[in-house]
């Protein structure tokens, strides 16, 4: 694109369109992308920037892949859509098989979903409409910690934490849930009793109303980047057991070998009731995810009143969403996304370990293929995203968190790049800011 195309398409966005979290008709910066391939962008204006993001969580292989475009290619020669009601076919069927064969053990029924909000909907509405066929519907509410991130529809907004959570304003018209302090016992040691001791209570008390726990595994995402023991998981596993509430495991973030497992769960060795996919379900492809359950629950459903479970979208299992899923599984299953997990946690441990003393930084932690740098401010969002495109990156922090979770198939000397471009701005805030205030011991945490 030349300069003028490109002017005009900025101003064309910024009067007309939405971005997420963002204001229309108000300056931010943008930057147009005119392609990707591996884990570079290009920009209109030939610029090529590493993406340490992988468009959140999404693009595990990389853009562009080409058995990713011959899957989709392949199916769209078939047919592109049609609809679930009624009709099934090969694609949607052949994924649901498959999903339920990766999954944690017992996740033997498959509910697919567009977004990963409307997964944790599901989920949701699952969990209630479970109790209802079991008698006992009161058991409505739902349990859920501090720092959680679950999703911008409403019900899954109840859900998200009330202040880190993004969705204040709606407080007065979201149902009300129970939320416990986020666990504190880091990622590599046991669970802190007191966390466990909150959690016990709040289900000895209010189990009678509560549906469900919800929770990400060992991996809270947007909701404050923060890792957790994975005894805290299995702790929450056997007392929601004991206090007959369901388990509901968001790994819309953690599924696909984010961590180092191809599931958060696997580090604790359990199952939940219920679980929540989306984001690199489709390699980053396009929109879908898929909500699992214990057959269990299909079963009461299926028994209870309507005899049906109430949900169904419109595109439910489309067809070139199915297809390049189960690309994207074959083509994970068969790389060595381990090996590569856990080469990028050791770059990103080194590389980021010299914002360990820097002034304006809280914590450096990093587990599996995840780093994340807390500042101990907010950042400045219009001046920090153009200082990581000058410098050949794409790094989109928020509030006082920077982190990195790239492609799983970046190169060392690439993802080398994307470690000191962090370093550099983050040193340079302190700079900017003239930030010299002690901070209490930075350190690195890591898993
Ligand atoms: C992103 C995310 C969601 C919401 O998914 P969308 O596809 O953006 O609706 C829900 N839960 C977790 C843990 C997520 O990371």
């Amino acid at each position: 694109m030349d300069t003028t195309q490109t002017r005009a398409l900025l101003d064309t966005d910024r009067k007309f369109v939405w971005h997420p979290y963002s204001a229309c008709g108000v300056e931010a910066p943008v930057f147009p992308v005119t392609a990707a391939k591996g884990v570079r962008l290009t920009l209109a204006d030939g610029r090529e920037l590493i993406d340490g993001m992988a468009s959140w969580w999404c693009m595990i292989h990389g853009y562009n892949h080409p058995a990713l475009n011959a899957a989709v290619e392949r199916q769209l020669g078939d047919m592109a859509h049609v609809m679930f009601g009624g009709l099934t076919h090969p694609p949607a069927v052949t994924l649901a098989d498959r999903l339920v064969e990766i999954a944690p053990a017992g996740m033997d029924r498959v509910f697919f979903a567009d977004s990963g909000s409307v997964a944790v909907e599901v989920a949701l509405k699952m969990a209630i409409q479970y109790w209802i066929a079991c008698g006992r519907p009161a058991k409505r509410r739902f349990l859920s910690l501090r720092n959680g991130y679950h999703g911008d529809t409403l019900h899954a907004m109840s859900v998200c934490d009330p202040v880190t959570g993004m969705h204040t304003l709606f407080n007065e018209i979201l149902p009300r849930q129970f939320f416990l302090p986020a666990p504190h016992a880091a990622v590599d040691g046991p669970a802190d009793p007191v966390d466990v001791a909150a959690l016990e209570s709040a289900l000895s008390e209010h189990g009678d109303e509560l549906a469900a726990l919800i929770l990400e595994p060992v991996v809270q995402g947007a909701g404050g980047m923060r890792f957790y023991s994975p005894d805290y998981l299995r702790a929450a596993r056997e007392l929601c057991d004991r206090y007959d509430v369901l388990l509901i495991a968001d790994e819309i973030a953690t599924g696909f070998g984010r961590t180092g497992r191809l599931f958060a769960c696997e580090h604790a060795d359990v199952s939940p009731d219920i679980l929540c996919l989306g984001k690199a379900l489709t390699g980053g492809y396009m929109t879908m995810a898929a909500t699992l359950a214990r057959a269990q629950i299909a079963d009461a459903i299926a028994r209870g009143e309507p005899g049906v479970f109430m949900h169904g979208p419109t595109f439910m299992a489309n067809p070139l969403a199915c297809a390049v899923s189960l690309a994207s599984i074959d083509l994970l299953l068969a790389s060595p996304w381990q090996q590569r997990v856990h080469r990028i946690a050791q770059a990103l441990r080194d590389g980021l370990m010299p914002c360990a003393s820097l002034p304006t930084v809280a914590d450096v932690r990093v587990f599996g293929a995840i780093g994340v740098v807390e500042l101990t401010h907010p950042v400045d969002m219009k001046t920090v995203q153009p200082l990581f495109v000058e410098q050949g990156v794409w790094v989109r922090p928020f509030g006082k968190l920077v982190y990195l979770m790239p492609p799983l198939i970046i190169a060392p000397e690439d993802l080398a790049m994307l470690t000191s471009a962090v370093v550099r701005v983050t040193a340079d805030l302190g700079v900017r800011d003239g930030a010299a205030a002690p901070v209490d011991s930075p350190r690195v945490r890591s898993a």
